[in-house]
């Protein structure tokens, strides 16, 4: 077979066979499905050559970038090794073991324990059962109502959809998961109004303690929240947000659970989300990054006022997974860790490529759709308006937003449309010469869709 013959026959068997996350199964039939073969650096490749700077990142995970040797390799040593033993019945390896200790050197000081799962979407169930059980040992069971927020994306089991605040979401498979409330986003470019948004920031989070008082502080036992949301559109909230919510939960003695799925392993210039933005989590989710998406693996990281109760004072934790600590996907977790300290991509990414990657965006916003150039480290959103001057979006909101994705994919870069919020994720390894190559075909491809909507 030649490669257009090797291409229809494989979008042939996909559509026969494969339901795709998160897509429209009918409307891709239609398309035929992109395959992707290779990846290198920033840039993947499709099955007909075409070549394009990922600035996603894939699904905001390959934070080292692709093709990194040193990551296979420790996955083949392992599984040499011992390719699988599970941590139940007394047991442990020694990946798993190492990247605990890892992974309580670089989060936060008051967190030493980890819980292991296979995606952010099982660390959040496992969030969930974490805190129900310590309430339980506290002697309190009806603090068990989880306050939320929407737009919110934690993942898509029942408990990650449940916990997310994602309207489509909610509509299918229901009944979701009880006690699970949603307070509105810190979104001040689109939800604002005239407040400025530092007083937007305490509005937005003063909607925690207004929820906490009717239900009740004793039926309240958590809250959560991405430091910045990801799938939401990367919305960044104002300063005054995250220590407004913290001093909400120290008042109301609720926990306060950072996702940090997206933003953990440098994503913001520093470890965590919950570094850059001063939070002091009790339970944090990761993922992601934490491999940079070469092999499956999620934890939760435990701080120490919880872990003391669920250790000391509960038994068996009756909950885990086959695959929790998996041995080959922890040396990789672990190689990718140690890539990152000594090839200092945080520093980078906070003194160096982030406010590059602002300053190089910051270009587009003289174009005629761009309402705004958001970004803390290496994300950014940028809402695509339809009045810049009152921040005024589309009648049909999305159908800009995926008119533009197309356009991207087109121009040769991975932009997602959330809405019409645009957002990055790029590598944390991408140039200064790539920035500016994104930026260029990012810039065509609002050209484009500016002059397919007849605006330009
Ligand atoms: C992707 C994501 C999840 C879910 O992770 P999966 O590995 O897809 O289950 C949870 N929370 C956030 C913030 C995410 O971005």
């Amino acid at each position: 077979m030649n490669q257009p013959e090797k291409t229809a026959y494989w979008q042939n068997l996909d559509q026969q066979h494969h339901i795709h996350p998160f897509t429209d199964s009918a409307d891709l039939n239609k398309k035929g499905t992109r395959i992707i073969t290779s990846a290198s650096g920033v840039f993947i490749k499709d099955s007909e050559g075409n070549k394009y700077l990922d600035g996603m990142a894939g699904l905001w995970c390959v934070n080292i970038g692709y093709g990194r040797k040193e990551l296979a390799e420790a996955a083949y040593k392992q599984m040499l090794e011992l390719p699988y033993y599970n941590n139940f019945f007394q047991c442990a390896h020694e990946p798993v073991i190492e990247l605990s200790k890892v992974l309580a050197d670089i989060t936060p000081a008051h967190m030493n324990h980890v819980f292991y799962a296979n995606s952010g979407s099982e660390a959040n169930d496992t969030v969930v059962r974490m805190v129900r059980q310590y309430w339980n040992l506290k002697g309190k069971p009806e603090k068990n109502y989880i306050v939320s927020r929407k737009n919110a994306y934690h993942g898509s089991t029942i408990a990650g959809a449940t916990l997310g605040g994602m309207a489509g979401m909610h509509a299918q498979g229901g009944p979701m998961l009880p006690n699970v409330v949603h307070i509105d986003q810190p979104y001040w470019y689109g939800e604002g109004g005239d407040y400025t948004p530092e007083e937007f920031g305490l509005i937005a989070a003063r909607k925690l303690e207004a929820k906490i008082e009717e239900l009740g502080a004793d039926k309240v036992g958590a809250f959560i929240g991405e430091p910045v949301q990801g799938a939401g559109g990367v919305i960044i909230p104002p300063s005054t947000y995250w220590p407004e919510i913290q001093r909400i939960c120290q008042k109301y003695d609720i926990l306060l659970i950072a996702d940090e799925v997206i933003c953990g392993f440098g994503r913001t210039g520093n470890w965590f989300g919950s570094d850059t933005f001063n939070i002091k989590p009790d339970l944090m989710a990761m993922a992601k990054g934490m491999s940079s998406g070469y092999l499956p693996i999620s934890a939760v990281m435990v701080g120490d006022r919880v872990a003391n109760v669920l250790i000391n004072e509960g038994g068996e934790f009756t909950h885990g997974f086959t695959y929790s600590g998996h041995p080959a996907s922890a040396a990789v977790a672990l190689e990718n860790i140690r890539i990152i300290r000594d090839e200092k991509m945080i520093e980078r990414v906070r003194d160096d490529i982030g406010p590059y990657f602002r300053k190089q965006l910051a270009t587009l916003e003289d174009h005629p759709l761009v309402g705004a150039v958001e970004s803390v480290g290496l994300i950014a959103g940028m809402p695509l308006v339809a009045d810049k001057k009152t921040r005024k979006g589309f009648d049909k909101p999305g159908a800009v937003g995926t008119i533009c994705r197309d356009f991207c994919v087109e121009n040769g870069v991975i932009m997602r449309a959330c809405g019409d919020r645009m957002v990055l994720s790029p590598p944390l390894i991408i140039s200064h010469d790539e920035v500016d190559e994104l930026v260029k075909r990012a810039r065509a491809a609002f050209d484009a869709t500016a002059k397919k909507i007849g605006v330009m």
